[in-house]
C-alpha cells in the first residue's frame, strides 16, 4: 500500500546520447528483475520524447527510495542527468505530470524532490549520491511547479491523458489542445477534484504545440 506524501525524482542514469540513452519501460522492469525484485520500481518513466510509460500503480508500494517507498511516487527520468539535462519534451510533460500528481495527492511544492534529497529527510543525508542528476537543480523544479503559469497563459498545450477509474468506467481517455490556462483551470481544478472516485492519474504526454502571440 502507497501512501503518497512525496514525489521523488531519479534519473535512468544509463546510456551516452548516442547509445542507449533513451532508456524504456521495459528496460527497466528487466533491470530491477535481474535484482529480484517484482519488477519496475518506478511509478512512471518520462522518456526523452516526452511520453509517460506506467509503471507500478499509484497505490502500490514502489522501490525506489529507502525510507519513502511507501508514502511516495517515484519518477524516472530517461538519460542520465550527471551529464546531460532533461529534453525539452521531458521537461514539459515531466512538469505536467507533477503537478497532475500533486493536485491528486494534494502533495505540497516542497514534497517534490530529488532522489538525492530523501536521506535529509530521513536524518542521514548522503552527500555522494547525485540522482536525479547533478544537471538537475531541484529548487528550479520546485520554482517551476510552485509558480503561476500566469506568464505561458497563452502557450497552447497537447495534453493527452488517461483518467482511470475505480468504478466500472474503467478509463476515460482526453486528448485537449488548449491553451495551459484553459488546461490548467478545466483539468486541475474541476476535472480532479469533482471525480473523487479516481484511482489513477494516467498522463501520457504533454506537449507544448503552439505559443500564441500575447496581445
Ligand atoms: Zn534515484
Amino acid at each position: 500500500m502507497n501512501k503518497p506524501e512525496y514525489i521523488v525524482l531519479h534519473t535512468a542514469a544509463h546510456g551516452t546520447p548516442s547509445h542507449n540513452y533513451d532508456s524504456t519501460r521495459a528496460q527497466i522492469d528487466a533491470w530491477h528483475k535481474a535484482r529480484g525484485w517484482k519488477g519496475i520500481g518506478y511509478h512512471r518513466v518520462v522518456r526523452l520524447n516526452g511520453e509517460i510509460e506506467r509503471g507500478r500503480q499509484d497505490k502500490e508500494q514502489g522501490a525506489h527510495t529507502r525510507g519513502l517507498n511507501s508514502r511516495s511516487i517515484g519518477i524516472c527520468f530517461s538519460g542520465h542527468g550527471d551529464y546531460y539535462p532533461w529534453t525539452e519534451k521531458q521537461k514539459i510533460s515531466g512538469l505536467w505530470l507533477i503537478n497532475i500528481l500533486m493536485k491528486r495527492f494534494s502533495i505540497p511544492p516542497q514534497n517534490v524532490i530529488g532522489h538525492r534529497e530523501a536521506g535529509s529527510i530521513r536524518g542521514v543525508p548522503d552527500p555522494h549520491k547525485t540522482c536525479p542528476g547533478k544537471l538537475i537543480d531541484m529548487d528550479v523544479v520546485r520554482d517551476s511547479v510552485r509558480r503561476e503559469r500566469r506568464s505561458d497563459a497563452n502557450r497552447k498545450l497537447k495534453l493527452t491523458i488517461n483518467l482511470v477509474l475505480d468504478s466500472e468506467t474503467s478509463a476515460e481517455y482526453l486528448e485537449m489542445d488548449e491553451t495551459e490556462q484553459v488546461i490548467e483551470d478545466l483539468l486541475l481544478d474541476e476535472l480532479i477534484k469533482d471525480h473523487p472516485g479516481i484511482a489513477e492519474v494516467d498522463i501520457v504526454k504533454a506537449d507544448i504545440v503552439k505559443v500564441e502571440d500575447k496581445q
